[in-house]
């Protein structure tokens, strides 16, 4: 996923947790348009080396219109995610059976005209503003049919066995 407009120090948690979402519901790595946020990069490599996805991609610095052009150039999809778009539900199911590479770009503030037009789907979750961490949740879940909720990645240190009322946090001999 590609985040556009972060400000560092601003949106440091709002950021960060756009990555976690990223990563726990199954995307392969987030890009940080424009700025650089060391800060952020080592956060989330610290979760991936904890809960696994080591090979989680995390870039910032990254010129987003050259990113989102040589992603289209090599057969990818781009989906914006803003509130102006088409409803999702209208679109996923072709968005999944397209059976491509997908971008998904979230902004922070203002999201440029350029953006709406590079994109391959405006998609619309709801049409009512909330938040890039839930936009990205919702595309996701909705993407991969809720499958993603039961991921544990091979390379977890630790993982979770679910209890009504206790932390039950395994801790695996021998993380891949
Ligand atoms: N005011 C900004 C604008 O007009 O573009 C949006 C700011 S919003 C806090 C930050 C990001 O959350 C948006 O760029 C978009 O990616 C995402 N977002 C917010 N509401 C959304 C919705 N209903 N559907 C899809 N994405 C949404």
């Amino acid at each position: 996923m590609l985040r556009l407009g972060h400000r560092p120090k601003r949106d440091m948690r709002v950021t960060t947790h756009v990555g976690l979402v990223a990563r726990a519901f199954g995307a392969s790595g987030m890009v940080i348009a424009s700025v650089k946020d060391e800060a952020i990069i080592k956060r989330l490599k610290r979760v991936c080396e904890v809960w696994g996805r080591r090979d989680f991609m995390v870039m910032d610095g990254i010129n987003p219109l050259d990113y989102i052009k040589s992603w289209k150039d090599s057969g990818g999809l781009v989906v914006h995610l803003t509130m102006y778009g088409l409803h999702i539900d209208d679109v996923i199911d072709t968005i999944r059976s397209l059976n491509k590479d997908i971008l998904v770009i979230v902004g922070a503030t203002k999201v440029p005209r350029v953006y709406y037009e590079i994109s391959d789907y405006n998609v619309a979750v709801g049409h009512q503003p909330h938040s890039e961490v839930a936009a990205l949740a919702v595309f996701l879940d909705r993407l991969y049919s809720g499958k993603e909720l039961k991921l544990i990645y091979s390379d977890a240190k630790l993982y979770i066995e679910p209890s009504p009322r206790e932390k039950r946090v395994i801790v695996r001999d021998q993380p891949r």
